[in-house]
C-alpha cells in the first residue's frame, strides 16, 4: 500500500537548507517550523511560523554559494509567479496533523489558488 503523496508536507530539505532552517529557528523562539520557498532562479526564501501560522521571523532570502540573491530577486523580491516549490519544514517533534494542515492552509494554501 502506497500512501498518497502530499507535496506540501513531504518535501525533503537539502543540506544547505537545513543549516539555514536551524539558524532561523534558533533566532525565532516562537517558531515551530520554517516555510521554505524555492524559486526558479535558484534563490530561496525562508521564514519561521509560529503555532498559529503567523510569521515568527523576518523573511530571509539567500542564494547558495553566492554573496547576494540574483538580479531578478533583487527586482521582484522573489515573486510568487517564480516559485517552484513551497513547503513547511517542521521542528521536531512535529505538531499533530490537524495543526500542520491548518498552518499549511494558512501559509501556503491561500496563495496556491489562481
Ligand atoms: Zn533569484
Amino acid at each position: 500500500m502506497k500512501q498518497p503523496t502530499k507535496p506540501t508536507s513531504q518535501q525533503v530539505t537539502e543540506k544547505s537548507e537545513e543549516a539555514m532552517i536551524e539558524g532561523i529557528l534558533e533566532g525565532s523562539p516562537d517558531g515551530i517550523g520554517v516555510v521554505v520557498v524555492r524559486l526558479d532562479c535558484g534563490c530561496r526564501k525562508m521564514a519561521a511560523v509560529d503555532k498559529n501560522g503567523e510569521p515568527a521571523s523576518k523573511v530571509i532570502m539567500y542564494r547558495d554559494s553566492a554573496l547576494s540573491i540574483c538580479d531578478k530577486c533583487q527586482k521582484d523580491n522573489g515573486a510568487f509567479a517564480r516559485v517552484t516549490v513551497e513547503f513547511i519544514h517542521w521542528m521536531k517533534p512535529e505538531p499533530d496533523e490537524t495543526t500542520r494542515q491548518t498552518i499549511e492552509a494558512k501559509v501556503i494554501g491561500i496563495r496556491t489558488t489562481h
